[in-house]
């Protein structure tokens, strides 16, 4: 029979009993004896301690950390968002202004201009038509993100408590700043 190398743990830690064929095992082999001597009182020892006393303050401290990642977290959400909302007002933006160029070069190409005031002149005469439509695109693309800003702010100051505001009743409170 091989050495009771794993099994002694179990068996020192009161987990479960020997079996026949490892009690002899163990009153044949000096080794395995010695072992599970050691770890019998290694395990004894180590049920001796008494438990651990979490340090004073240890919960609001873990609970004040976990707030603060969550608070972490959440601005990094909210960059993302910001970042996300921003490149799609630039992509707009730049659609609208390759939509005024296209149709200013249009106009150039349609017009015999040679003179720069008169290419403006004709591009601009050229664009009023459509000038309502663009406005319009203008204002669509401003009211929405004047809504967005408007949520966005809007929701911020009311929960002016924010993340923390479950903590507001803890006297830590204080030591928790927006950082
Ligand atoms: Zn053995």
């Amino acid at each position: 029979m091989a050495h009771l190398d794993r099994e002694i743990e179990e068996i020192a830690a009161g987990e479960r009993h020997a079996t026949r064929e490892e009690r002899a095992h163990l009153d044949a082999c000096e080794a395995c004896a010695r072992a599970l001597t050691l770890a019998t009182e290694i395990d004894r020892v180590l049920a001796s301690q008494p438990p651990p006393v979490a340090p004073e303050h240890f919960i609001a401290a873990t609970l004040t950390r976990v707030r603060r990642e969550r608070w972490r977290s959440e601005q990094r959400l909210d960059l993302a968002f910001n970042v996300i909302v921003g490149l799609a007002g630039l992509i707009g933006l730049a659609g609208l202004w390759i939509v005024l160029t296209a149709a200013g070069v249009l106009s150039m190409s349609a017009g015999v201009a040679t003179v720069f005031v008169d290419v403006v002149n004709q591009a601009f005469r050229a664009f009023l038509p459509v000038l309502p439509m663009y406005v319009l695109a203008a204002a669509v693309l401003f009211s929405g993100l004047g809504v967005w800003w408007w949520a966005e702010h809007g929701l911020e100051q009311k929960g002016s408590g924010g993340p923390f505001s479950v903590q507001s009743s803890r006297a830590s409170a204080p030591q928790m700043g927006r950082r």
